[in-house]
């Protein structure tokens, strides 16, 4: 028996591996967070699909579980890769040890592979992903995470930068790299990577102290090795080029 954790990836179906659309399309429930559904409308015709607010996340697995168990096909859909930040892990946590029921995943692009693609090629050497988020990791963990990101010189993706309560983290995140590297190295910020109002700049890690970012974007910090060529970031990984 099996459930399926999928990821949507960014945005739009055109960026939905061939495997999950397989997968939805053979499912008969589906189960995410509104507004992922909406971006798989097209797919769910006949189908049964369980979405609730952002806070439902475990009653929303528990649900999905039942459904799976009752002997339905089910997917947990997550936006970008199901295994970062999402749903996968969840369902095998809710599932513990002695379950019947596997759970299958089904990787998607995730943001920080997509705001990479738009941006350039900033994430081609060494880089560490930090989610911004403190509702469930406290801020002295990720403040700690981050100044060793920022001391090893990984270039940095952060997830969930900036939320209404949460207004100062990503300034904090640019002065731990403002001790080590340089207030002109290049940053990108991309909101809504892959949707039809996609959108990005590239600011000076000096200019991140004062962006205003919120939970639909994703900020790309560089290192030391990251220029701006012909006005995409790169990260050059040393070829003698
Ligand atoms: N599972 C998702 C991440 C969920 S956490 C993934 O793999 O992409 C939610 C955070 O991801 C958002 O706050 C934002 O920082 C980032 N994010 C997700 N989709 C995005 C997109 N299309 N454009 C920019 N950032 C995105």
């Amino acid at each position: 028996m099996k459930i399926y954790a999928v990821g949507l990836g960014p945005g739009g179906l055109e960026y939905l591996i061939p495997k999950a659309l397989e997968v939805i399309n053979e499912s008969e429930v589906i189960v995410g967070y509104t507004a992922y559904v909406k971006l798989i409308e097209p797919l769910l015709e006949g189908k049964m699909v369980l979405s609730t607010g952002m806070m439902g996340e475990v009653e929303r697995c528990k649900l999905a579980i039942e459904k799976a168990q009752e002997g339905k096909k089910v997917t947990v859909v997550s936006s970008g890769d199901s295994g970062i930040y999402g749903m996968a892990g969840l369902l095998m946590e809710l599932l513990g040890e002695d379950s019947p029921l596997q759970v299958e995943v089904i990787p998607g692009i995730t943001a920080a592979s997509a705001a990479g693609a738009l941006l350039g090629a900033p994430l081609s050497n060494d880089f560490a992903v930090v989610s911004l988020s403190d509702l469930m990791t406290p801020w002295p963990v990720i403040q700690k995470r981050l100044q060793a990101a920022a001391a090893g010189d990984f270039v940095l993706c952060l997830y969930n930068p900036m939320s209404k309560k949460r207004t100062d983290y990503l300034r904090q995140a640019a002065e731990y790299c403002l001790l080590h590297r340089s207030k002109d190295t290049p940053c990108g910020i991309v909101r809504n990577a892959g949707r039809p109002d996609e959108c990005l700049s590239i600011v000076p890690l000096s200019e991140l102290i004062t962006a205003q970012v919120d939970m639909f974007t994703i900020v790309l910090i560089g290192n030391s090795q990251t220029v701006l060529l012909n006005g995409r970031l790169v990260t050059r990984r040393g070829y003698r080029v």
